[in-house]
């Protein structure tokens, strides 16, 4: 845990040292849970997107791509449920002043009673060796037992609590268990109470007149509202879906770590029409395929799981999680939910507009039920990130910091280097520059020592390095060097695009 612990702070401190995440206004101290992304983090984070973009819309006929507004009609956010229903429960401890979310301070309650267990299983299994049956164990020994008892009573009380909104039973619950703050060490614990994530703003120009409006804590809906309109103007057939990425906003209780949870976040989104009935066969299929999207990124398969959801959301007849082994465990990163007719036909409920497909198949006319895959794209950031992060030990005390980074989704895909900035080197390096710079993002750097700037595009993930030296003026060819490897070829300027373009389909 330290180590991994170590690990974030590392990817932290790079990202920004070598300008990929800044936190958002540091001259005043920073705004929390809100970043800014920065040179290179900008690039990395539009390459995500883009490829996500590309797999979902460009490789699929029946996928269009939307763009929709932040600011949508009230009512939607009713509709869809939100209003009434997006909430966490928070708790604040009078001493330390600290807040947290209440069901989360019973679910660390839970793991810790779940640690204590497998502790003692570990113990056993040490104790008896080979001949040591864990299922039997668990059975019998008594204090495995009293410890999976409190879990059962504890849980037994918890999600009948969260389902009924019932505040005073988990507020009782958090005293019956004897729960401490963990920074102050004290039971001195205020109300629970519900806590809406959607953050809301005022429309139209007096205060007097103005509607409350939301920002989007979802890109979904902007989709949903959309669907019929999508549907006749491209006359798109089920099954079919939209896309879309954007910003959207959750003013989350407990923000940390990182960019993993953040108050203004941006969304990968698609929605996926299908017929009634048909729902489980497309959701089986996403999950498959969104499963193969991550793993077609290069990053090895142990890295992801999934997580099958017991407990479903109000809207949802199935739902799992896709989850990475971030630096802090695993947790989720992209969600791929079966979302049935709810959304659809809510909306048609508070609109009173009709929302339905005319199936000429079936000579049929019904609301489309939808399977949808949603990923942050903020979290796929710090999975590369986290997959990427390398520190080599080079022998003879030299060691190197290498983002190992997809080399499609790196900032930039070539540095070129003058070996020197003598004898007309940098004449010709700024000509290979401009051949390739409508093509490739290319950074031409002549300053320090060839080592040092292969380090700094190490560090910065660039896949390649073109260094220009005096034989170049003779034969036109250059050395090129890369990044995983450090291996270094001499080739002709002609084939360097070729090179590094076999890479980037590869
Ligand atoms: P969590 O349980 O972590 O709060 P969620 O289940 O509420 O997430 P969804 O509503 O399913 O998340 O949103 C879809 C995706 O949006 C998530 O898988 C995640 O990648 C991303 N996401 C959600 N909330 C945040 C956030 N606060 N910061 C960054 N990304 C987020």
């Amino acid at each position: 845990m330290a180590n991994n612990e170590d690990l974030l702070k590392k990817i932290i401190a790079h990202a920004k040292e070598y300008g990929f995440v800044f936190q958002s206004s540091e001259i005043y101290d920073g705004l929390s849970a809100v970043y800014d992304y920065a040179q290179n983090g900008s690039e990395l984070k539009k390459n995500i997107r883009d490829y996500w973009w590309k797999s979902m819309v460009q490789m699929h006929e029946n996928i269009v791509g939307i763009d929709t507004a932040i600011f949508m009609h009230p009512s939607i956010w009713k509709a869809s449920g939100h209003v009434d229903a997006f909430n966490d429960p928070m708790i604040d401890n009078k001493d330390s002043k600290k807040r947290y979310r209440a069901d989360v301070l019973i679910e660390d309650h839970l793991a810790k009673i779940e640690g204590k267990i497998d502790k003692e299983v570990a113990k056993a299994a040490k104790r008896f060796g080979d001949s040591f049956d864990e299922k039997q164990f668990k059975e019998t020994n008594p204090r495995v037992l009293a410890n999976l008892e409190k879990i059962n009573g504890i849980k037994n009380r918890l999600y009948p609590a969260m389902d009924n909104n019932d505040m005073d039973a988990i507020k009782t619950l958090i005293e019956d268990v004897g729960i401490v703050c963990p920074m102050s060490g004290s039971k001195n614990w205020t109300e629970v109470r519900q806590f809406n994530l959607m953050f809301s703003t005022k429309m139209g120009s007096t205060a007097e007149g103005a509607n409350e409006i939301f920002l989007r804590p979802e890109t979904a809906q902007g989709i949903f509202v959309n669907y019929l309109n999508v549907q006749k103007t491209g006359r798109m057939k089920i099954p079919f879906g939209i896309a879309q990425t954007g910003k959207a906003f959750r003013n989350e209780i407990v923000a940390r770590q990182f960019i993993f949870r953040m108050r203004e976040f941006e969304q990968m989104e698609m929605q996926f029409f299908v017929r009634p009935g048909e729902e489980m066969k497309w959701y089986e299929y996403w999950k498959e395929q969104r499963m193969e999207w991550h793993k077609s990124l290069g990053i090895p398969a142990e890295k992801f799981r999934f997580h099958d959801h017991d407990k479903l959301a109000h809207y949802a007849n199935a739902a799992a999680d896709i989850e990475f082994d971030f630096p802090m465990g695993f947790k989720e990163l992209e969600g791929i939910h079966s979302r049935t007719d709810f959304d659809l036909s809510a909306h048609e409920e508070h609109s009173g507009k009709k929302l339905r497909y005319h199936d000429p198949e079936l000579n049929q006319s019904y609301v489309p039920y939808v399977v949808e895959t949603s990923i942050g794209l903020d979290r796929m950031f710090l999975a590369i990130l986290s997959n990427s992060y390398t520190e080599e030990d080079l022998g003879e005390g030299n060691s190197r910091v290498v983002m190992k980074l997809p080399p499609v989704l790196a900032p930039y895909k070539i540095a070129v280097f003058p070996l020197t900035k003598k004898d007309g080197l940098p004449d010709k390096a700024r000509e290979i520059m401009d051949k390739l710079k409508s093509d490739y993002m290319c950074f031409y750097e002549e300053k320090d020592a060839i080592g040092k700037r292969y380090r700094r595009h190490d560090a910065i993930g660039t896949p390649y390095c073109v260094t220009v030296d005096h034989q170049t003026l003779e034969d036109n060819t250059v050395t090129i060097r890369e990044r995983d490897s450090m291996v270094q070829e001499r080739i002709s300027i002609d084939d360097i695009s070729g090179v590094v373009r076999e890479r980037l389909v590869g």
